[in-house]
């Protein structure tokens, strides 16, 4: 299959296009009426002058698929019309050619080209009933308006440090900051897709990207995605990763720090790991008190922040309602821990483990990955101190309170305390 540029000399192939989006369901229109209908025949009418676009899968001269965009606007706004500046879309693949992959191919292509003349978005409309609505949301398009059809949109904002455009959520491999997945990334989809993926990673970065696309959760998949495409008012202007957030760090690190879940508007918008809110500056800044940070602020993935000794993961990689993962997500989530503990193990002299939930996550782990822990369990607390035996050696795990805001609003967590955690931990390299 090749695909080439949609050009003015496509008029008829356009027609058989909209004829055939049109006609979907069943045939209720004739080429005579896409020709005399106004509310259809702008649909056929491609105008690159006006900022028309659109791309043909080709096979051997005969036309697969058609996706087109058109500046539709004011007594032309078609129906899924949202903004004079957002290109309206049609897609069409003729019926031999269906479930082959050129649905998302052609989408594709027409989001690359968004992107790289700098739209602000694509837009379009679909009937309920019609079963490309689901390409569509993979693809990152979500429901605006809904009255006989759904619109969708499809937009873009700048990331904040690179200016670079991104939709929320942020699809893998279109260049965000210290993304280590692409289109290629093998994707869970279930919790034995996560226990498969994470025994078969091959190292750290592979789990990690690994991590970064899992969908093994329904309701969490759901609520990262809402709250990428609703976001805070304060992030509006931006684009939200949205996606499971992987640890990050020194991947030879002595040190692993472990916390709950990302944070909604936090590391859910940035991608990474306690960035992008207050939780994150007093972790960070403690760090490069320590000297394990070489900056104090951690606001964007690509800020040039670099940790040295310490890695910072945790047991679930998905922003949840409430702060609260529920306890099938938890186990869901389980074999990503397990399989990063035991890379870093050979290394590994600490773990941090930010509040008592922390705490139960690593010690449930170390068991589960055969792991020595004391008996009783050991009891969480700040600056309380337990040995984990892997072989003859020991892990020292650290409790620390966690760093949220209610800890340090309210004085439970000072930034004495957390320093004196830091002052336990193997040295920053280099120091
Ligand atoms: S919480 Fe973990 S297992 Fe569930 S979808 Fe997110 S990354 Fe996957």
């Amino acid at each position: 299959m090749e695909y080439r540029e949609l050009t003015e000399h496509d008029g008829e192939l356009l027609q058989v296009a909209t004829l055939g989006t049109f006609n979907w369901s069943f045939p209720r229109f004739s080429l005579t009426d896409i020709e005399l209908n106004p509310d259809l025949s702008k649909y056929a009418a491609f105008h690159p002058t006006r900022g028309d676009f659109g791309f043909v899968a080709d096979q051997d001269g005969t036309a697969a698929g058609l996706v087109w965009a058109l500046k539709l606007s004011g007594a032309d706004a078609g129906y899924g019309h949202v903004d004079n500046e957002i290109p309206e879309i049609g897609l069409w693949v003729h019926p031999q050619y269906r479930r082959q992959g050129i649905a998302t191919k052609l989408l594709s292509l027409a989001q690359d080209h968004a992107r790289a003349r700098k739209l602000p978005g694509l837009s379009l409309s679909v009937e309920p009933k019609n079963h490309a609505r689901k390409i569509y949301e993979d693809m990152g398009f979500h429901e605006v308006r809904r009255d006989t059809a759904i619109t969708m949109v499809w937009r873009l904002h700048d990331h904040p440090l690179t200016h670079q455009p991104f939709p929320s959520p942020v699809p893998a491999g279109m260049g965000w900051p210290n993304d280590l997945a692409d289109q290629s990334t093998t994707r869970a989809r279930t919790p034995a897709g996560v226990r498969r993926l994470a025994k078969t990673a091959a190292n750290l970065e592979e789990l990690d990207a690994r991590v970064s696309v899992c969908g093994a959760c329904p309701r969490l998949v759901r609520w990262r995605e809402d709250v990428a495409i609703e976001k805070r008012a304060a992030f509006k202007s931006e684009p939200y990763w949205g996606r499971p957030v992987p640890g990050w760090g020194d991947p030879d690190a002595q040190t692993l720090i472990v916390g709950l879940a990302p944070a909604a508007h936090g590391a859910n918008r940035t991608g990474r790991i306690f960035t992008g809110d207050r939780s994150g500056d007093w972790l960070f800044a403690a760090l490069h008190r320590a000297g394990f940070a070489n900056q104090q602020h951690s606001n964007t993935a690509g800020d040039g922040l670099v940790l040295s000794n310490v890695r910072i993961t945790s047991p679930v990689h998905c922003a949840p309602p409430q702060n609260k993962p529920t306890t099938e997500e938890k186990a869901a989530c389980a074999p990503w821990l397990d399989r990063e503990l035991e890379m870093l193990a050979p290394q590994l002299e600490a773990i941090v483990a930010l509040g008592g939930i922390g705490w139960a996550q690593v010690i449930t782990t170390a068991r589960r990955i055969g792991w020595e822990v004391p008996k009783p369990a050991p009891k969480f607390g700040h600056g309380a101190e337990a040995a984990l035996l892997t072989g003859n050696r020991p892990i020292r795990l650290i409790g620390c309170y966690h760093v949220s805001q209610q800890n340090t609003f309210t004085g439970k967590l000072t930034t004495e305390m957390l320093d004196e955690i830091m002052s336990r931990l193997p040295a920053p390299k280099n120091s």
